[in-house]
């Protein structure tokens, strides 16, 4: 019999959950009302910035959740960025006013930029933001999205990558979203998805479910629809493959698979024979979901 701890859940406010795994010190727990899954307990802000300075995108010891070096995959960002850009732009008509949120060292607003679009981005991270800042010239913002006061609809397109699992109250953000973009804007936003293959085959031993003190929340189509849908967003098109993807280098990609599961190694002795792990491709393992989004106008609402 599983327990149900007391908690309340950050999509629904549902008070219903249970255990479903833990590891780091922190519980995931299950919404029994709506199906989130999320961290418990949430780690506080003084924690969270910890977690997102410098080390975060240079650590000498990178976990599954951090980034040996950031900016050592500048041209891969980049490549994959223009490919995003253009998958966006079957929404809206481009170039126009774009807002990234969790921005990071601004490869992707760069990129943006250079294309044409009038970019801002934000991150809670302020080592990212200096460097986004001093590099690039580019308008960026330290902190949380509610507490920058940017201009209300003066956004054609706001984008979020690697981010909304990150979050501590995703309807709050949502909302501040909501309200930044002008009516029909276009929201894009990439996060794990709990049901995609690799989640099920895998189960309790996702690589995603071993860092709750980092990713927070876990979507699903259905939970990542009772977000949106419920704060005024029309889903355009929710894509479960290829569109998560991202340039890696082949041997990068092998090693990855490994941790997955033993057998991909022959595969990979074979790329490296064929020296077939020198090159870069774009992967995707299907374990991430992208969802475009529209904002109604008044009269839809
Ligand atoms: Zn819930």
């Amino acid at each position: 019999m599983k327990k149900s701890v007391s908690s309340i859940c950050p999509l629904c406010r549902g008070k219903k959950s249970e255990k479903f795994h833990e590891a780091e010190g922190v519980s995931i727990l299950t919404c029994l009302d709506c199906g989130l899954k999320y961290s418990h307990p949430m780690p506080d802000d003084k924690t969270l910035e910890k977690i997102y300075g410098e080390d975060y995108f240079n650590s000498d010891a990178p976990d599954q959740m951090a980034y040996a070096d950031y900016n050592a995959e500048e041209r891969e960002i980049r490549r994959a960025s223009r490919k995003k850009l253009k998958w966006i732009s079957r929404y809206t008509s481009p170039p126009g006013n774009l807002l990234d949120i969790g921005c990071a060292t601004g490869f992707f607003i760069d990129t943006a930029n250079k294309m044409g679009w009038d970019v801002a981005g934000t991150d809670i991270s302020e080592y990212c933001i200096n460097y986004a800042a001093e590099r690039f010239g580019l308008e960026v913002y330290t902190g949380r999205i509610e507490d920058i006061k940017l201009k209300s609809e003066s956004f054609d397109v706001i984008t979020m990558w690697d981010v909304l699992e990150h979050l501590k109250d995703p309807v709050s953000e949502i909302k501040t979203i909501h309200g930044l973009l002008k009516p029909g804007g276009v929201f894009t936003v990439m996060t794990p998805n709990i049901k995609s293959l690799i989640a099920r085959v895998t189960g309790r031993k996702w690589i995603l479910y071993q860092s709750p003190h980092i990713h927070l929340l876990y979507f699903s189509e259905e939970t990542i629809r009772l977000l949106l849908e419920g704060n005024g967003f029309e889903i355009l098109k929710i894509k479960k493959f290829w569109h998560g993807g991202k340039y890696v280098p082949v041997r990068y990609a092998l090693e990855r698979l490994e941790i997955y599961s033993k057998i991909f190694k022959p595969l990979r002795w074979f790329c490296r024979v064929t020296r077939l792990e020198r090159l870069t491709a774009f992967l995707d393992i299907g374990d991430n979901m992208v969802i475009y989004v529209r904002k109604k106008t008044g009269a839809e609402r």
